[in-house]
């Protein structure tokens, strides 16, 4: 390290008082990207924290520093296991994430937990990020829980999860929980950036009633009826047998796993280590039949072709020439004058020109 970022550096056996750390923090000018990477490597929280501000920073100005710094993240990267985690509002799912995570804190593990929170874009109120959370878990040396980021698109989100995801991953965090509401759009999206998809339901609610679709069903690697304690336990049980009938019906899965449904009581802590080891057998399957590996190649490909369709999309909306023109024919197209088609050729071709 140079002598430069030497000022972060607190001098052993000097405590430093809070207040005065803050105030360090918001003078300290811009680290440069090595320095954030050794910042992270170094597991410094404060550094990843401010790294992830970077990444999520829509300023042009930062987007090239953030860039840099995720290069030289990658080979860094890749090593943890990635998990998503979906369920409707209620089904327990930050009981669970906290349950099955100090389960993993247990057993010698560090966990990153992510979100991404599709109702943070449409408003102010976040399913996932209003209410206490996770406050064990919050507190624990060995996780680090960072809520969704809000600016954005569902695919710029999804972009500042995954970028979010690697600085953890650089960071020494070999799990990584990404949470999502299961009535969007967004478990695709969570899909696309994890090995191991976890769908969590409850007993006694009918698939219609707690919104899944069944495309969501489909794309889960384990099924785990939650609340599985109390009087619930029989409706679960029963629930579960009703699931497993259901995926039965589904196409095999390209990885060679065969889904499973289980029961658990994120309040009782009764499945949940069982859970994980179902997560650590999908590893071995996955990875010794390559799927883990293909699926992993995938996902880089298809978020490089993300980002160069959303590239394109922005520099075309930001061109003046567009700005101007495109109100003028959405009002045509829409008024039944003028055929959607022909008006994206004559806006491609407005854009097109020098
Ligand atoms: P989320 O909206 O999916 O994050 O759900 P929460 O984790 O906030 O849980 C919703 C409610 O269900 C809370 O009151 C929890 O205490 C309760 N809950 C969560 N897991 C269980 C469980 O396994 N058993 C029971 N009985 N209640 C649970």
């Amino acid at each position: 390290m140079s002598g430069d970022g030497d000022f972060l550096i607190v001098q052993p056996g000097v405590e430093q008082p809070s207040s005065l750390s803050v105030k360090n923090i918001k003078r300290a000018r811009r680290l440069s990207a090595p320095e954030y990477l050794e910042g992270i490597l170094r597991g410094d929280r404060a550094v990843l924290g401010r790294a992830i501000t970077l990444v999520e920073s829509s300023r042009p100005q930062d987007h090239q520093l953030a860039q840099d710094l995720l290069q030289l993240c990658l080979p860094h990267t890749g090593r943890s296991i990635r998990v998503g985690i979906t369920g409707v509002p209620g089904a327990g799912k930050s009981t669970f994430i906290e349950a099955l995570g100090m389960e993993l804190i247990g057993r010698g593990e560090r966990v990153a937990v992510l979100a991404i929170d599709p109702s943070s874009q449409l408003s102010r109120g976040s399913i996932l990020g209003d209410k206490t959370r996770m406050e064990r878990l919050a507190s624990s040396d060995s996780a680090f829980i960072r809520p969704s980021p809000s600016a954005g698109s569902l695919g710029g989100v999804a972009r500042r999860t995954r970028e979010t995801m690697l600085l953890c991953e650089a960071a020494g965090f070999r799990t990584v929980f990404i949470e999502t509401v299961g009535v969007g759009q967004s478990e695709t999206a969570v899909n696309d950036m994890v090995d191991f998809f976890l769908l969590l339901m409850l007993a006694g609610a009918g698939d219609e009633l707690q919104g899944i679709k069944r495309g969501i069903m489909e794309m889960s690697d384990l099924i785990a009826i939650n609340k599985a304690d109390g009087e619930n336990t029989a409706r679960a049980r029963l629930a579960r047998c009703e699931y497993e009938t259901a995926l039965h019906l589904f196409a095999a899965q390209p990885s060679g796993w065969t889904p499973k449904v289980v029961t658990c009581s994120a309040l009782s802590g009764s499945g949940i280590a069982e859970i994980w080891d179902t997560v650590l057998e999908h590893q071995r399957t996955t990875r010794a039949n390559g799927y883990f590996e293909i699926r992993r190649r995938t996902q880089v490909r298809n978020w490089m072709q993300e980002t160069i369709e959303q590239g394109l999309l922005d520099h075309f909306r930001a061109d003046p020439r567009i700005a101007k023109k495109l109100p003028e024919l959405e009002t045509e197209v829409a008024a039944g004058r003028l055929t959607s088609a022909r008006a994206a050729e004559i806006l491609l071709d407005v854009f097109r020109r020098p």
